[in-house]
């Protein structure tokens, strides 16, 4: 006989999704958020000024993908010159090495275009909806006209700064100027206003919206920078044996370093003021630290991969500590080995690898931008006849040279041929070009070699060098065919 089975007993059901929980960060200043502004403007200000500034009658910096050639003020970028992107990609990957090593999450709390953005957003934020209690109060609340008015301020910001920004972004690839004149007159191409409208897009949704959500689940930098990281890597870290154990206490308790270094007999007075405190750490618990943290973390509870390194929690703490007398420092910019007691050492081997290798890349990089030669020559020989010959027995081949002045002014240049057997150009041929500011001008050339001169194939070159500086030249090399 089969005994029926046991009616499962359901005693709790446990959702496995929660939605993350809004973070409202408190604002505050001090030494770090005054470097995070400096910097904010810094960045912005190139993002959204260059795109206007003109340079030797063109836009300033354009990555004018259609012609392919990329302007960066006085220096123009062709497809030739790869490289140059090559060396700067790992200008910047050795860059991020070498700050993150140092400075930890550097780049996270004062240069990342997110944490920038974000800033912004969260300004705007702060005009139409107020502090953050303010804040909290307000989306706690039920929909009143002031709640939909503030709201809807907010979304007319946010909206139409992403506008701006994608707008902006756009005007890197396209000239900006004629962009706006287009823009007026509604005249703007399909794919332009699709970029226009995404980058709008993609930046509220990324910094007005999602925020630090970005850096915690999004941010692949966040999850792979751990690596770069060793003990003597900066970051922020709340000093536990001062701070702990927490707690409020009444004024005039002195701070645990101040208790530490006292003399063993201190006066009456003092000595009530600590003993109601004595047993207390610095840390008054007053969370402000967690208050002002746009990751929404407790620094206190220890290293977490969430925290961009932004000092927005030392600021605060700072601010607390000065109001308490006690020295500033309970959270600080430290390093693991700093606060065990084993001292700060900058120059580790890794520091000393990337530093090495940043200063060969950055060398490379200056002295091929500075010795880079503004002409490019291409030959191509007339694949449709391997050779001719003429009445009087003479060889022709036929070849078109392409000559690229990278340069911003018009340039006329002269071509030689060199080869065996008095190859040269025929009298019809043009030994000399013309070529327009950042301009690739083909020239068709038939070289010629008398009769019985050359046999089978031989090895010639074409040079070409610029009419008033002789030193910017460019030897091609090609092959003559001619009968065995
Ligand atoms: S701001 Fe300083 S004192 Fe206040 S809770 Fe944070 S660590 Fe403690
Ligand atoms: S813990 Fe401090 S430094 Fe880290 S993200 Fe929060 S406020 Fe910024």
């Amino acid at each position: 006989m089969t005994r029926p089975l046991p009616t499962p007993v359901v005693t709790a059901e446990v959702d496995l999704y929660q939605s993350a929980a809004k973070v409202y960060p408190h604002e505050i200043s001090g030494r770090f958020q005054t470097l995070r502004k400096a910097a904010a403007w810094w960045l912005l200000g190139m993002f959204y000024v260059f795109p206007w500034l003109e340079w030797d009658g063109r836009q300033a910096v354009l990555f004018d993908l259609p012609a392919r050639k990329f302007y960066v003020f006085g220096l123009a970028f062709w497809p030739q010159d790869f490289y140059y992107l090559s060396l700067l990609l790992m200008l910047a990957a050795f860059s991020l090495f070498f700050f993150t090593a140092i400075a930890g999450r550097l780049w996270c709390g004062y240069a990342c275009p997110q944490t920038v953005w974000t800033e912004v957003y969260l300004w705007m934020e702060r005009v139409t909806e107020g502090s953050r209690n303010q804040r909290m109060r307000l989306d706690q609340g039920p929909w009143t006209r002031e709640k939909v008015l503030r709201k809807t301020a907010k979304q007319v910001l946010f909206v139409t700064f992403s506008l701006w920004t994608g707008f902006t972004f756009v005007g890197f690839f396209t000239p900006i100027r004629e962009l706006a004149v287009d823009l007026v007159h509604w005249q703007v191409g399909g794919w332009t206003l699709f970029w226009m409208l995404f980058y709008a897009f993609a930046t509220w949704g990324n910094a007005g919206y999602l925020r630090e959500q970005v850096c915690k689940y999004m941010c692949p930098y966040a999850r792979f920078q751990g690596a770069m990281f060793d003990r003597d890597t900066l970051l922020i870290g709340y000093d536990v044996a001062r701070g702990e154990p927490r707690g409020a206490r009444r004024k005039g308790v002195p701070s645990v370093l101040a208790r530490a270094s006292a003399p063993a007999v201190v006066e009456p007075a003092a000595a009530g003021a600590a003993g109601a405190g004595a047993s207390l750490g610095d840390c008054i618990d007053c969370r402000l630290c967690v208050n002002v943290c746009p990751t929404g973390i407790d620094i206190r509870d220890g290293l977490q991969y969430e925290c961009i390194a932004c000092g927005a929690c030392v600021d605060a703490c700072d601010q607390v500590m000065d109001k308490l007398g006690y020295p500033r420092g309970l959270v600080r910019y430290t390093t693991q080995n700093a606060v065990e007691g084993k001292g700060v050492r900058v120059l580790r081997p890794r520091v000393l690898i990337y530093a090495v290798l940043l200063i060969a890349i950055s060398t490379a990089l200056v002295v091929s931008l500075v010795m880079r030669n503004p002409l490019s020559v291409e030959v191509l020989r007339d694949r449709n006849a391997l050779y001719r010959e003429t009445a009087t027995g003479a060889v022709q081949n036929v070849y078109t040279v392409k000559v690229l002045n990278k340069d911003q002014r018009p340039r006329s240049f002269r071509i030689a041929v060199e080869g065996p057997g008095g190859i040269a150009p025929t009298a019809d041929s043009p030994t000399r070009v013309d070529a327009p500011a950042g301009s690739v001008v083909p020239v068709t050339l038939t070289l010629e070699a008398p009769a019985g001169a050359v046999r089978g194939r031989a090895e010639i070159a074409f040079a070409i060098e610029r009419e008033d500086d002789p030193d910017v030249s460019r030897r091609a090399r090609s092959s003559f065919f001619a009968p065995n």
